[in-house]
């Protein structure tokens, strides 16, 4: 199948309609001199350079703010193309370019419905006492062997991804040798990019921004929180409160993002992938049964935290290949253009 039709599939359905005249790229808050897209990146797909759309950093400089849709005079979409070829991105960036069947709209509910049951009967069989009998609890000793397993999994996989996107991104790049640049970029990009998302701050819907912040903010103070609880055994009460405000933070922000969606008003919510829907509820869930947690006992509590640790679970083990991975290659993509040789 042609380059422009498997993109268009997953989403650019009127980019077809781009005459290529630019008028996006100069709107768009983020492109900059000799950096320009989305116009370059939708030229690279209609004539089916998948290499060279493949190979930009520029692919994930965007934040789907959709302003650039809103000046296109031919209604081509160009900000639902760029977030339909980071689809497709990642599906080729996946090792065995398994994050495909992520973005079949068949198979992926099935996959979603697999890993539920699977982490459910893992669940119930580990929630029984020593003569077999339902205990309603879920020993923590398991949780957190289950979560390192996980973590470790997830770490594996994202390298791997990456390593796929270095190769498509290097490509004729050199990168300078200089360690120093190599960390001090990171470090910087991590706490400009992740922590604060300084460049989202030129986009004009700052709403949207700062409810993208709050799911990144309320998944950091959460893996503290955790953090607490797993090295002193407990749940004393700075991880009692950073939890909670961590969970807060996930339900407002995600609940944002749906409601969004429902309504379909704005350029970036007129189209949501199966991938998309499943992953912006599985955190809306993650957050309300996590903060439901905190006030239940009893029978209530463990069905509570089965199906908050089974929405876990899932979000965990589909990161790497859904918008999680977002995190990843753009950070990887900005740092990249940092370090390059120029
Ligand atoms: S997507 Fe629209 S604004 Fe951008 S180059 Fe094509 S026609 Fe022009
Ligand atoms: S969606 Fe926003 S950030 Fe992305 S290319 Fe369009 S204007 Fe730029």
């Amino acid at each position: 199948m042609m380059l422009l039709d498997e993109i268009k599939k997953m989403g650019a359905f009127d980019v077809n309609a781009c005459f290529s005249c630019g008028v996006c790229t100069a709107t768009c808050p983020l492109s900059e001199n000799g950096d320009e897209f989305p116009r370059k990146m939708i030229r690279y797909a209609m004539v089916g350079l998948e290499k060279e759309l493949l190979s930009s950093p520029q692919l994930w400089e965007c934040y789907y703010c959709g302003e650039c849709t809103k000046s296109c005079p031919r209604e081509a979409d160009p900000g639902g193309f760029m977030m339909a070829a980071r689809r497709y991105a990642i599906t080729r960036y996946s090792i065995g370019k398994i994050g495909k069947v992520f973005y079949n709209k068949t198979v992926a509910p099935l996959i979603y419905v697999f890993l539920s049951v699977f982490s459910l009967i893992g669940i119930l069989l580990i929630s029984r006492d020593p003569a077999g009998a339902v205990i309603f609890t879920v020993p923590e000793v398991y949780i957190h062997l289950a979560g390192l397993v996980l973590g470790a999994f997830v770490i594996v996989i994202a390298i791997a991804n990456t390593t796929v996107m270095y190769r498509y991104t290097t490509g004729k790049r050199r990168l300078t040798k200089n360690i120093k640049v190599w960390i001090n970029s990171l470090i910087k990009i991590i706490i400009n990019e992740v922590m604060v998302q300084e460049r989202y701050s030129k986009c004009s819907d700052r709403l949207r921004r700062y409810a993208h912040l709050f799911v990144v903010w309320g998944f950091i103070l959460l893996m503290i929180a955790t953090t607490i609880d797993y090295i002193t055994g407990a749940r004393p009460l700075p991880g009692i409160l950073l939890g909670f405000t961590g969970g807060i933070m996930i339900i407002l922000g995600s609940g944002f993002f749906i409601y969004q969606r429902l309504k379909g008003r704005e350029p970036y919510s007129h189209y949501s992938d199966f991938a998309d829907w499943a992953f912006i509820i599985l955190i809306f869930l993650a957050g309300c049964t996590g903060f439901l947690l905190d006030f239940l006992t009893g029978q209530y509590a463990a069905v509570i935290m089965y199906i908050h640790l089974t929405v876990v679970f899932d979000l965990i083990v589909t990161a790497p290949f859904t918008k999680f991975a977002h995190a990843i290659y753009r950070t990887f993509a900005l740092w990249l253009k940092e370090v390059q040789i120029k």
